[in-house]
C-alpha cells in the first residue's frame, strides 16, 4: 500500500451510489482514513449525544441535518492527528454552504482536496441498493441481498447476529433522500467542477469494476505511485 501524497477526496453522488463501499476499498487499498457523517450521525444517536439528538429527526425523514451540526462534527474529526496523512470524505459536503466551510477550513491548515469524485449513478439502480442493503448492527458491515449477500442469508459473515435494514432505507424514505440529493446536493457538481477538481465515474458499475476505475484514474493522475500493488 503506497500514498504518494497526502490526499484529501470528496465523494459526491446520491444515496445508492456507492460510496461507502468504495470508500471501504479505497481506504483497505491506500490506507485513507475514512469519514462517513452518515456514520458520524448514527453513532451519534446510539451514543445519546446533542448532535445526536438534534440530527435524529432529520435522518428519520430523509432530510439534512443542519449544515453547523455537521460541519462541526467534520471539522473536529479532520483535525484529529490521524486524519493529517489524507481522507476520504464520503457523504460531506452535501450543501454548497458546507462546501464553503470545508474549503476554508483545509485552508487555514494549509491542506486542500485534490480530488472529487463523482459517482454519476442511475436512480434505477440507486434504489435497487438502497431497498436490498442490510447492515449489521454490531460490525457495522454493509451486505447488500443480491449484490453482496451474507454467507447465511439475514446473518452477519463476522458477528453472527441478525442484519438489519436501515431505518431510512424503506421505500418512502430513500424516495425523499433522492428528492433532497436533486435539490441540495447536485448543485456541488458545478462548484467543484469550476476549481477542476472533479473526476467522474460510473456508479452503476459493480463495486470490484468501479473500484478498478478508480485505481486507475488515482495511477493517472499521480496521486499513488504507479508501482503501488493495490
Ligand atoms: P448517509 O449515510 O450518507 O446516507 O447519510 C444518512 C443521513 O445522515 C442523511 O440522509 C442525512 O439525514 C444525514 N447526513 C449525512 N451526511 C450529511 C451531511 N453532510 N449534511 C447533512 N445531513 C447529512
Amino acid at each position: 500500500m503506497i500514498l504518494a501524497n497526502k490526499i484529501n477526496l470528496v465523494l459526491l453522488g446520491p444515496p445508492g451510489a456507492g460510496k461507502g463501499t468504495q470508500a471501504v476499498l479505497l481506504k483497505k487499498a491506500y490506507g485513507f482514513l475514512h469519514i462517513s457523517t452518515g456514520d458520524m450521525l448514527r453513532e451519534a444517536i446510539k451514543e445519546g449525544t446533542s448532535a445526536g439528538k438534534a440530527a435524529q429527526g432529520y435522518m428519520t425523514k430523509g432530510e439534512l441535518v443542519p449544515d453547523e451540526i455537521v460541519t462541526r462534527a467534520v471539522i473536529g474529526r479532520m483535525n484529529k492527528p490521524d486524519a493529517e496523512s489524507g481522507v476520504i470524505l464520503d457523504g460531506y459536503p452535501r450543501t454548497r454552504v458546507q462546501a464553503e466551510s470545508l474549503d476554508s477550513s483545509l485552508k487555514s491548515e494549509n491542506r486542500s482536496l485534490n480530488m472529487v469524485l463523482y459517482f454519476r449513478t442511475s436512480e434505477k439502480v440507486a434504489i435497487q441498493r438502497l431497498s436490498g442493503r442490510r447492515l449489521c448492527p454490531k460490525c457495522g458491515k454493509n451486505y447488500h441481498v443480491t449484490n453482496m449477500p451474507s454467507k447465511i442469508e439475514g446473518v452477519c459473515d463476522i458477528c453472527g447476529v441478525s442484519l438489519i435494514q436501515r431505518e431510512d432505507d424503506n421505500p418512502e424514505t430513500v424516495k425523499n433522500r433522492l428528492v433532497v440529493y436533486e435539490d441540495r446536493t447536485k448543485d456541488l457538481i458545478d462548484y467543484y467542477e469550476k476549481s477542476a477538481l472533479l473526476r467522474e465515474v460510473n456508479g452503476d458499475l459493480s463495486a470490484e469494476e468501479l473500484f478498478e476505475g478508480i485505481a486507475t484514474l488515482f495511477k493517472r493522475e499521480g496521486l499513488v505511485d504507479d508501482n503501488s500493488d493495490e
